[in-house]
Formats: C-alpha cells, structure tokens, sequence
C-alpha cells in the first residue's frame, strides 16, 4: 500500500491498493462501491470509518473484473485512434477494415482522395501530392478520411432519423456531429437540437439507432429517471443490450 495522496479538496485519495492505481472517496454510504471509470482508473467509494485493509481485500477480490474492465477501456481507446496509413486498422460499422493506400497521379486543383469499401478494406484513393508517408501527407489523409467518417454518420442518421422519430412521436430541430471524449450525444430540449459523435461511426450500426432514440427520448423527458427509461423500453426494446454493446467496444 502507497502513502495516500489528496487528489482534490474533496475527500478523495489517490492510492495503490491490490495492485491497482485507486481513486477512493469516503463518503456517508453503507457497502464498498467500485467502478472502472471511461480513462481506465478504478474509483472505489466507501464508508467513511471502514479500515484500510477491508477496502483493500475487496479490491483485490474484483481484480479480475477490473482487469477485463480495463482492457476493454484500453480496446476501444485504440478503437478510436485511427490514422490514414497502410496497414492500419479501422472500425467502420462496428467491423475492421484494413488501410490500404493507392496513388493517383496528380490532377488539377486541390490534391484530395476517395475512400471506398470493400471485403474488410477501406482503400485510400489519393493524389501523389499527399500519397507519402510524410507528415503533412498524412495529416491531410486524416483530416480527409474524418471528414469521410463524418459523413457516414451523416448520411446514417438522415436515413434512421425519420423512423426513430416516427416511433417517439417527436420531431428534433436538426442534428450536428461533433468528435466527443466523454458522450456519445446530447440533447438541447429548448432548442430540440440533437448532437451525435461522430465516433459512432466505429460501432455497429444499432448502437447508432440507440443513441438516436436516447436523445429523442429526452424531448419528452430530460432526465434519466424512470419515466425515461420507461420511455425507452417502449421505443427501442433492447436498448440495453445496445447500451452494453456501446461501452464494451
Ligand atoms: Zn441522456
């Protein structure tokens, strides 16, 4: 066990405990909680007068778990780390697609590419003038290939949207995309605007449809309470398994 350190001004340590790094906070509940957290770290919360070592052993007795839990952390942070290289692997829709570069001979105006996919592939079509393995080649690839991915969610979403609503019985004033660390869409009730990320693209298509109606859902009631989840159950069945889906890739 390591000497705790303050982590914040609130009750909240920083300490190693079993083997893993740990965030504990003491606060006025009765068991041991603990979560893996979206960056990976454990966060365990706990009575306030609870010894040391009872916290420690509970830790160790989830090890397993936070392990695994660890590693899909670890997997979908790599999921959703791309660059327009040969050989690298990118999701589309929930399945690997191989990189694979092709030059064109330059042709006139600003040097660009296409993207196609076929069989597990995603190849890469571009103008000699940003085919190399330079740096400002490749950053001109990516930024190319995520305006590519974008519109893949765009032109997904423009095809569910009129169904989930349909479904929900309420209509959304528009919809933009944007790359998000921490969510995976939000809604504005009073301007009815829904915001997706775009690294939906990297998932199965479901998964998309799901957040679609989680938003949709919030235009008759903003909060995660049991109306909500009530709501959801009728418009989208499986929402859970899809949820789970989400957060595991
Ligand atoms: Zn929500």
């Amino acid at each position: 066990m390591s000497k705790c350190l303050p982590a914040s001004t609130r009750n909240i340590m920083s300490l190693s405990l079993g083997g893993f790094e740990v965030l504990l906070e003491r606060k006025s509940v009765k068991n041991i909680n603990l979560r893996v957290r979206r960056d990976g770290t454990v966060y365990v919360s706990a009575p306030r007068r609870l010894p040391l070592d009872a916290i420690e052993r509970f830790v160790v007795s989830r090890a397993d778990w936070i392990a695994s839990a660890q590693s899909h952390v670890h997997e979908r942070a790599q999921q959703a780390q791309w660059s327009a290289e040969d050989g690298q692997v990118i999701f589309i829709w929930g399945e690997p697609h191989v990189f694979e570069l092709r030059t064109l001979p330059a042709s006139g105006g600003r040097p660009s590419c296409s993207f196609s996919r076929h069989d597990g592939h995603l190849t890469c079509a571009a103008d000699e003038r940003i085919a190399t393995s330079s740096p400002e080649c490749l950053e001109a690839r990516d930024k190319q290939l995520s305006q590519w991915l974008r519109e893949q969610v765009r032109s997904h979403t423009a095809l569910l949207m009129p169904a989930c609503e349909e479904v929900v019985g309420q209509h959304c004033a528009g919809v933009r995309f944007r790359t998000m660390k921490s969510r995976w869409g939000s809604c504005n009730v009073s301007t009815r605007l829904i915001t997706l990320n775009d690294r939906l693209v990297h998932h199965d298509p479901r998964c998309l449809e799901y957040v679609i109606f989680h938003e949709l859902c919030h235009l008759l009631e903003p909060s995660h309470n049991a109306r909500f989840h009530a709501l959801m159950d009728q418009v989208c069945p499986d929402w859970r398994e899809r949820k789970d889906l989400l957060e595991r890739r």
